[in-house]
């Protein structure tokens, strides 16, 4: 049995947080708050599944909540139902233009809060499982983290089963932090992208993945490469980021745009039995290929 959906109420008055609570006991884990303040601890903490709101309190108003909740990650994508006096038809529209999925009016009709609450717990779960089915990276349209780690997954016990090698590189690109600080985030976003495309146009292989890693970072796995070619490609790489010619004025390395790369290659099972251990073991290669100097592979 899944466990019920826990929903928080907000209200300073707690003859409308009873009501409301007896309403939806029954099928959800109900949990409540009596301030602005009070709600922010409690789904700070844990986050519920959906918020029922009250827009009229002291102090803190539900806006006021509303907002705050959009600043913690954790919370930024619950849904919220603002309650809202009879007929208030500016605090209605207010409260959806800040971000509330829906309202409710007082006095509070239970079936309307049921139906309310089971809708948008149920657009909630299916817009989740949809973000979960994306598996590109919106800004450089590569794999993304995600997805690489279920394809490495897969990949790992594929080739423990025919005992062939498997091999990672890690890359990175150097100084990025300086470019960002120097030329802006709007121009790192799309030296990001560049650098993407330069590095995805290398491979052909279709059973090779290319896949941004985390901000700066991508990684490439190509299984059945014998050690001499992967070096190659990774000499190739560096070439061709070093070959757009991405002015990198407050870079150490270079008056451009380079790349370090940490290469690893596995048998599965046999040089160890995690795929953690392949993304380890190139993370330290290219720990030292940076070391070195960077815009250069190290592969151990
Ligand atoms: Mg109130």
């Amino acid at each position: 049995m899944t466990q019920p959906a826990r929903i928080l109420i907000v209200d300073d008055a707690t003859d409308n947080i009873e009501f409301l609570a007896r309403i939806l006991d029954d099928a959800y884990e109900v949990q409540i708050a009596t301030s602005g303040p009070m709600a922010l601890e409690l789904a700070g903490r844990e986050p519920p599944a959906l918020i029922l709101l009250d827009v009229a309190m002291p102090g803190m108003d539900g806006y006021q909540v509303l907002n705050a909740l959009r600043e913690l990650s954790q919370c930024r994508d619950i849904p919220v139902i603002f309650i809202t006096g009879h007929g208030d038809t500016e605090n209605e529209t207010r409260g959806l233009e800040a971000g509330a999925v829906d309202f409710i009016s007082k006095p509070v009709n239970p079936a309307v809060v049921r139906a309310r609450v089971n809708t948008h717990l149920t657009l909630k779960a299916k817009s989740d499982q949809l973000r979960s089915l994306v598996s590109i990276d919106s800004l450089t349209g590569l794999t993304n983290r995600r997805r690489f780690d279920e394809f490495l997954a897969l990949e790992w016990l594929h080739c423990q089963r025919y005992g062939w090698p498997l091999t990672l590189l890690f890359i990175d690109i150097d100084y990025f932090k300086l470019y960002n600080d120097h030329y802006g985030h709007l121009a790192g976003d799309a030296c990001l992208a560049r650098v993407a495309a330069a590095i995805g146009g290398q491979f052909g292989r279709s059973h090779d993945l290319v896949a941004r890693y985390g901000g700066e970072e991508f990684v490439c796995l190509l299984p059945q490469c014998d050690m001499a070619k992967v070096r190659n490609k990774g000499y190739e790489l560096c070439d061709a980021v070093a070959g757009l010619r991405i002015p990198h004025e407050t870079s150490p390395t270079a008056p451009v745009v380079t790349i370090s790369i940490g290469i690893a290659a596995m048998i599965p099972g046999q040089d160890a039995n995690d795929p953690e251990a392949l993304v380890d073991l190139a993370d330290r290669n290219l720990y030292i290929a940076k070391s070195q100097g960077r815009n250069r592979l190290c592969d151990g």
